[in-house]
């Protein structure tokens, strides 16, 4: 095993029961396979429902795989922090910024009581808000700067890994840039990895080495960053990167016209109306394959296509 791999995915699934029928279950996350290197950032792009925030919370310990196995290396347990979509509510309103991000450092030891001020007043620095700020209540900041405090909070315990999940896409266009930005800073000053969670593209291929494009639950198509973005080889990525990218159930219900139904659920979802599908996309689920830094969950992906 490789010493800058710092965890592992491993075939993992994530069923829920279903709320319509005691039979069925909601396959949140199958079977999905990955690594974490130190210090880079995977990133992970799906459509919402497509099983992104289940594997961040199954990997924070959240949630238990149903299947498969999720491995830590190294000898210390790795430390692993979240920031989310709405940092607003992730701050407890009745708590001032100097509670927020000194209790948690005072529990974990990172601090003392005579340096505390101190301490914080350098994690606000660190994403650039003002030193005299830790005296004032979240509901005093804007949308951006809440995402900067809670960024303070994710940095300030020193962790291996941060798990990203959507953490720009309730802010304003001209603030996601400066948050991407910041995020990114951080990680080249402290070195920690993170699993960048969004579903648009663009800021996964800003931010990440390696990406994952989910659906419904899997991972169709995986790879360096430069290989997905420029030579995408599956048909959902190709139809992501696409100027006009619509939401899956249109997509499926406008290509289902005039196509067989025999086996469909069986097979690859992407089958019908696929140019290259044969008997075999309609009968089996492709799983993903190829080289180590591009694989695809095709059975006809080809070349330079
Ligand atoms: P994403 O983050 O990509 O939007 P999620 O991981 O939140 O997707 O959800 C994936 C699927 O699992 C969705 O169909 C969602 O409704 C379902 N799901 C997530 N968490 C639960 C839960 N605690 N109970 C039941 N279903 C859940
Ligand atoms: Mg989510």
């Amino acid at each position: 095993m490789s010493d800058t791999i710092l965890l592992t995915v491993d075939h993992v699934s994530k069923t829920f029961p279903s709320k319509k029928s005691r039979k069925e279950v909601i396959r949140a996350v199958d079977d999905v396979s990955f690594q974490i290197e130190k210090g880079k950032t995977l990133g992970i792009v799906g459509e919402s429902g497509s099983g992104k925030s289940t594997i961040g919370k199954m990997i924070v310990g959240i949630e238990t795989p149903t299947d498969g196995t999720i491995t830590y290396h190294g000898d210390k347990k790795i430390g692993i922090t979240m920031i989310f979509q709405d940092a607003l509510s992730s701050l407890n309103p009745r708590k001032t910024i100097l509670e927020i991000l000194g209790e948690p450092l005072i529990y974990h030891h990172l601090s003392k009581k005579e340096t505390l001020i101190q301490d914080v007043q350098h994690y606000m620095e660190l994403v650039q808000l003002p030193k005299d700020a830790i005296y004032r209540y979240p509901h005093e900041f804007s949308g951006g700067q809440a995402q900067r405090i809670a960024i303070a909070r994710a940095i300030s315990l020193q962790p291996d890994l941060i798990i990203a999940d959507e953490p720009v896409s309730a802010l304003d266009v001209s603030i996601q840039a400066q948050i991407l930005n910041l995020l990114k800073d951080l990680q080249k000053e402290f070195g920690f990895s993170y699993l960048f969670i969004a579903h648009g593209l663009p800021a996964v291929k800003y931010m990440a080495d390696e990406v994952g494009v989910m659906y419904q639950g899997r991972v169709l198509e995986y790879g360096l960053v430069d290989q997905v973005f420029n030579n995408p080889k599956h048909r959902y990525t190709k139809h992501l990167l696409s100027a006009n990218p619509i939401a899956s159930p249109h997509l499926r219900n406008m290509e289902l016209i005039d196509q067989p139904k025999t086996n469909h659920s069986k097979g690859c979802d992407f089958a019908i109306g696929c140019p290259n599908a044969n008997e075999t996309c309609y009968c089996k689920q492709p799983k993903l394959s190829g080289g180590l830094n591009h694989q695809v969950a095709c059975f006809n992906a080809k070349e330079g296509e």
